[in-house]
């Protein structure tokens, strides 16, 4: 190229999450935010579903050494910097996906323990929430619940209370997480509020609430660009900080979409 100085080398980033066919949720939404942020973004498809952006209509699940071995040839064949996982859908995947990535080891793992769609539709077996904490919270870098999936996983009862935030991520770290970003978008106020937990500091990000339908995979696009700005070489701290400066843009221009009659996505 020229006496040109070389570009940066664009850094592959993995989802390993379910399929929203809307384009809202799941791999379509991480993959729209490793595209952003100026990764490679490579999707292994641990669930289908039939869902537009009013719910969940049914979901299709692979056998587990499938989902297994989508990440296994991925891994072969390429270095991964970051990998985010969302929708597992039941324990025996999540056991397979750990299970290839505790072989893998790659560098960051950014854990979003999904268990249920914006609508409010169920994206999980009853066992799934016990094998993430099992499985999957020793080998995430990081893991991102909301405020009633820390209180599913924890058995904790469901708490809006700001006040009780770092109980909750304690309790979190106390179920063998090495580092909580635990997500209070669902407490009142005009702020958005998530707190990063770790077991060396504690952290406070607040961002102004975005008053729009359209929120539609939010919780996806937060971790995928967590797992991007840490495969760009960012600390955790901002890596968060920069994520989440990203979601706030994607949801103050989340109007400019036209996307089915309940809640829309967010724009990449
Ligand atoms: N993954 C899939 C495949 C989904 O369909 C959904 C929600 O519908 C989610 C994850 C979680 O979505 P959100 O980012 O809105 O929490």
């Amino acid at each position: 190229r020229g006496g040109a100085e070389r570009a940066a080398l664009i850094p592959n980033v993995l989802s390993i999450a379910g399929s929203d066919p809307s384009g809202g949720a799941g791999i379509q939404a991480d993959l729209k935010t490793f595209a952003a942020l100026e990764c490679h973004g490579m999707a292994a498809i641990t669930a289908l579903t039939v869902q537009n952006t009013q719910g969940v209509r049914a979901i299709h699940v692979p056998p587990a050494d499938f989902v297994g071995a989508e990440i296994d040839a991925l891994f072969a064949d390429s270095t991964i910097a970051a990998v985010k996982i969302g929708m597992l859908a039941e324990a025996s995947i999540a056991k397979a996906v750990a299970a290839s990535l505790a072989r893998h080891a790659p560098p960051h793992i950014i854990l979003d323990p999904v268990l249920a769609a914006t609508s409010g539709d169920s994206l999980s077996g009853p066992a799934l929430a016990e094998a993430l904490v099992t499985h999957l919270f020793p080998l995430a870098t990081l893991v991102t619940p909301n405020l009633s999936e820390a209180a599913h996983l924890t058995g904790l009862p469901f708490s809006a209370a700001k006040d009780s935030m770092g109980v909750t991520a304690e309790a979190l770290m106390a179920c063998g997480a090495r580092a909580v970003l635990l997500k209070g978008g669902h407490l009142e106020g005009d702020l958005a509020e998530d707190l990063l937990y770790t077991a060396s500091y504690q952290e406070r990000f607040s961002a102004r609430r975005v008053e729009t339908r359209n929120t539609h995979g939010t919780g996806c696009t937060l971790a995928s660009a967590i797992a991007a700005f840490l495969a760009h070489g960012h600390d955790l701290r901002s890596a968060v900080a920069a994520a989440k400066a990203y979601l706030t843009r994607a949801l103050e221009s989340a109007d400019r979409l036209d996307v089915g009659q309940g809640h829309g996505p967010v724009h990449h």
